[in-house]
């Protein structure tokens, strides 16, 4: 069986195969020799986290509609232009990619920046402490947010089936790997981040200062952020970088039902440490 038959046919079960067992291989990581000392305050955070965690599984389970879905699509009725003016396998894959991994910087900025948009995003940010419970730590219609736009590109392109659930995979396991409040060796590091997101790069966009928050977007590969300007190698103090956002450094950003609600709400007043 080819490796477009494998992605195409067992791309969903093998997501979770990525994402449980990166979970816990990381978490164990995580146990034994954490990158960073601190308040991970697991007993705290990991309710929250992992109950929008499940919450996601469900409701993207339950949606009618996703990326693999609309390939499927594109590719039966011949939308498209790659459908229409098929490329050698290497060109397909890395116009998929390239096309895909943009989508997403495109809107996770415009998250950022569209204030109705932001309500629903912040939700990420005001985790307080990174590690692998962060990565999923998303409110539920973000993905309604990245679904339209994420169509539209692969509607539009004719994006094959296997690339786009070859993207999900590298996708969940960079995410997983970025959020991870794991060490990676120095070296190893300064490589790294010329090709793909790493930690210490992600750790300054959830940084609490505001033009560190507003950079580094991208979450596979930092291209798109040194091409566009938003690219930042470290944050302004990398001993005490406090995460999260300012206005909330409190424990309603561990309170699921405070969370569910964030978007409907409008500005988050500051409460005093602790409250
Ligand atoms: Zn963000």
């Amino acid at each position: 069986m080819s490796l477009e038959r494998i992605l195409t046919d067992y791309g969903e079960p093998l997501q979770y195969v990525v994402y449980f067992g990166l979970l816990a291989a990381l978490g164990m990581i995580e146990t034994l020799t954490p990158g960073r000392e601190g308040p991970a305050a697991r007993t705290r955070r990991w309710p929250a986290n992992f109950g929008l965690t499940l919450l996601n599984i469900v409701v993207l389970g339950a949606l009618p509609v996703s990326g693999l879905a609309v390939a499927v699509l594109a590719q039966q009725q011949g939308w498209g232009l790659m459908q229409r003016y098929p490329l050698p396998l290497a060109w397909t894959l890395g116009v998929a990619l390239l096309a895909r991994s943009f989508v997403s910087y495109v809107v996770h900025v415009a998250m950022h920046k569209v204030p109705l948009l932001w309500r629903v995003h912040r939700v990420h940010h005001t985790d307080v402490f990174l590690d692998i419970s962060t990565t999923v730590r998303f409110h539920p219609l973000e993905f309604l947010v990245q679904l339209a736009p994420t169509a539209l590109t692969i509607l539009a392109l004719g994006l094959p089936p296997w690339t786009i659930m070859l993207y999900e995979l590298i996708d969940t396991a960079t995410n997983l790997f970025i959020h991870a409040n794991a060490r990676v060796p120095a070296r190893v590091e300064a490589w790294l981040r010329h090709v793909l997101v790493t930690p210490d790069l992600h750790r300054v966009h959830h940084s609490a200062l505001w033009p560190e928050t507003d950079s580094n977007y991208g979450v596979v590969v930092p291209w798109w952020d040194r091409l566009f300007g938003t690219y930042r190698a470290a944050p302004s103090d990398p001993r005490e970088t406090r995460l999260g956002l300012e206005e909330c450094q409190d424990r309603r950003a561990s309170s699921l039902r405070w969370l569910l609600a964030l978007p409907f709400r409008g500005r988050v007043e500051r409460l005093d440490q602790g409250a």
